[in-house]
């Protein structure tokens, strides 16, 4: 069993840290807000005063804080953890950030002898919670051999997407196209209710014809289809719409940058971007499902 500091206890952390501890992992977290932490704490993790104070005599530090600057904070920022990780300590970003930033911190850890790998995951709080995440692992073969088993307490599949920044890589092709469908599930439930028929009959219908995606199957954006999950309890917890804003942005920046035409990938940024601006910015992201109400 491993010697973990676990540092980001938010929606996701916070139940990918309680999979460690159910596995029989050694936990030390620490999280800005106390809430998590005290949880974490009942079912046998111990609290660290700070992020600098987690790292002791550790073998892995997880990262899983909302975008680049918090990641690039802590450990070349403020809290500097670079600083004072033991050569011996693999480093595990499971934040979504920029790829930029991903391979500065490669870079920067690789001058001091640190290893780092990137190691974004999908499968929303649900997965998380279940165990059933998947990892996007940018690393060397080695780091990925290193990691692959911890990494299974918390996922069903552990993907090697390349070098460093690849899993941060794949992480935004996913997150696109999760923005776009989530997007147009919203459109075509909309279309159906503005034209008379039930969400709950149609979204049967969609999720058995060739309509079916993911969040027909596990995350409908309207309200009371399913249950147990955000649109049913008022678009509270899962992923804020914020963070799939950021999300659609390091695509955009990815697209910028390489030439690619991403013209629904765009489309769909501007959507959330408006939505967040209206001020709905810290709801579940399935909220989108209201930008096309007639209502
Ligand atoms: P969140 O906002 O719920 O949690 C982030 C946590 O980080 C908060 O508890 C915050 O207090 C903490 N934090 C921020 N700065 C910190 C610091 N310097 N030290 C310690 N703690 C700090 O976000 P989340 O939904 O858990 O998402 C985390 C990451 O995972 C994001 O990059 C997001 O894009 C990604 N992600 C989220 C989901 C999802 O469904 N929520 C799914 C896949 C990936």
């Amino acid at each position: 069993m491993s010697k973990v500091a676990f540092i980001g206890l938010g929606n996701m952390g916070e139940p990918m840290a309680a999979n460690l501890i159910k596995a029989g992992h050694d936990l030390v977290v620490f999280d800005l807000v106390a809430a998590p932490q005290e949880r974490l704490k009942k079912q046998g993790a111990k609290i660290a005063s700070s992020a600098l104070n987690s790292i002791q005599d550790v073998d892995f530090v997880i990262s899983m804080l909302p975008a680049g600057k918090h990641v690039e904070g802590l450990y070349l920022g403020e809290s500097a953890l670079f600083n004072n990780i033991s050569k011996n300590t693999i480093i595990i970003d499971c934040s979504t950030i920029d790829v930029a930033t991903t391979k500065k911190l490669s870079t920067e850890a690789e001058k001091v002898g640190l290893n780092i790998v990137d190691a974004p995951v999908s499968g929303g709080v649900a997965g998380a919670t279940a165990g059933t995440l998947s990892f996007m692992v940018g690393a060397t073969e080695e780091n990925f051999y290193n990691v692959k088993e911890l990494l299974a307490n918390m996922g069903k599949n552990i993907f090697h997407a390349g070098d460093a920044g690849a899993g941060q890589m794949a992480k935004a092709c996913n997150n696109m196209l999760l923005g776009i469908m989530m997007a147009g599930t919203s459109e075509a439930l909309q279309l159906g209710i503005a034209n008379g028929l039930d969400p709950k009959k149609l979204s049967e219908i969609m999720l058995n014809s060739s309509g079916r995606n993911w969040t027909l199957e596990v995350y409908n954006p309207c309200p009371d289809v399913q249950e147990n999950v955000p649109s049913s309890n008022d678009y509270e917890g899962g992923f804020a719409l914020d963070l799939m804003l950021k999300d659609m942005n390091l695509a955009l920046q990815a697209s910028l940058e390489s030439k690619s035409s991403t013209p629904l990938g765009s489309l769909s940024r501007s959507l959330y971007a408006q939505h967040s601006n209206i001020g709905n910015g810290h709801k579940d992201f399935s909220n989108i499902f209201n930008q096309f109400s007639k209502n």
